[in-house]
């Protein structure tokens, strides 16, 4: 689907961009022929931030069918910016026990010890392993395995940006050898793709002395669900606070934390723009789920035309 993995300089303007087809992609990977038969396909060429949901609908839908096929698996190459989301996706609406592995590459093919030819055979590795069935979306990079719903990018430029912070990697490659650990004991929630009204969810990050400026802006928008990004446990100020109150009875609402791990509090602050204060204001504490993966979840759960009830069953299903 593009990213780095497949970007390339072939004009000799600055910097690269994605260009390279999947066919590309695999010819140069050593030991990739001996270990699977891999078919390609060029499905998107894009910079990972530019992929929709329509994209990711398209290629869900071309997976699953693949997998009911006779193919043993499937990875998917991407850029890395956006795996995070997309390995999501793919973990709520692919409902096959074969083997889906997404990877990417940070060093591009151009670039001194780029790292995607690697990450390419590392994912295929994983993606004929036996183990790696009724596992869910699977993300590898860096010699790891994580999985799609913990899974984050972490670091701008760094080979080791993925990091699963609440448990860490499943697993990991050692000398072609893949290494599971960990199983998942979470229920997996499967949703439907579904031709639903599309729905705009945006993503509020709380901050310091925040008068809510975002929270004014959105009332001129129609929006159909919100995630905030709360400080620390599920904290805003009480400027915003107030503006939650409009809004919380009538759309979703989303609370996440800004910290990068750890799940949202429930019950342990009263003050004004606390957890508990927002929960009383209708606010569904979103677990586990980080502020990019709990829009996903709602982008479905609204495509699915869920009420406001069952969003809320189905988000603290990850609870
Ligand atoms: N830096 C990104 C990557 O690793 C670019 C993208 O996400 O498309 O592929």
């Amino acid at each position: 689907m593009g990213g780095t993995i497949a970007s390339s300089n072939s004009t000799g303007e600055n910097g690269v961009k994605p260009s390279l087809s999947g066919e590309e992609l695999v010819k140069n990977v050593k030991g990739l022929q001996e270990i699977a038969d891999v078919e390609t396909i060029s499905f998107r060429l894009k910079p990972s931030a530019d992929l929709t949901f329509s994209d990711l609908t398209s290629a869900a839908t071309r997976i699953s069918e693949i997998l009911d096929s006779d193919a043993d698996g499937v990875v998917v190459t991407q850029g890395t910016d956006t795996i995070e989301e997309t390995s999501f996706f793919f973990d709520l609406v692919i409902n096959s026990s074969k083997p889906v592995v997404v990877t990417g590459a940070m060093r591009n093919p151009t670039s001194i010890s780029s790292d995607g030819d690697l990450n390419l055979l590392e994912a295929v590795l994983v993606a004929t392993s036996s183990q790696s069935k009724e596992a869910g979306i699977l993300v590898v990079m860096n010699g790891e395995i994580h999985l799609a719903p913990f899974v984050q990018k972490t670091n701008t430029q760094n080979v080791s940006t993925f990091k699963s912070p609440s448990l860490g990697p499943v697993g990991w490659i050692s000398e072609g050898k893949v290494r599971f650990m960990l199983k998942p004991a979470y229920r997996r929630i499967h949703l439907p793709l579904s031709n639903g009204k599309e729905p705009t969810i945006p993503i509020v990050k709380s901050v310091l002395g925040d008068d809510g400026i975002i929270f004014k802006a959105l009332r001129e928008e129609d929006i159909q669900g919100l995630i905030i990004e709360a400080t620390g446990g599920g904290h805003v100020s009480s400027s915003v606070a107030d503006f939650v109150q409009e809004y919380g009875k009538s759309i979703p609402i989303i609370l996440c934390s800004r910290t990068g791990s750890g799940e949202v509090l429930t019950q342990t602050y009263s003050f004004k723009g606390s957890e508990i204060d927002l929960i009383n204001k209708g606010v569904i504490p979103g677990g586990i789920l980080s502020s990019v993966k709990a829009r996903i979840l709602l982008y479905l759960l609204i495509k699915n035309e869920y009420n406001l009830q069952r969003i809320a069953e189905s988000i603290q299903q990850w609870l």
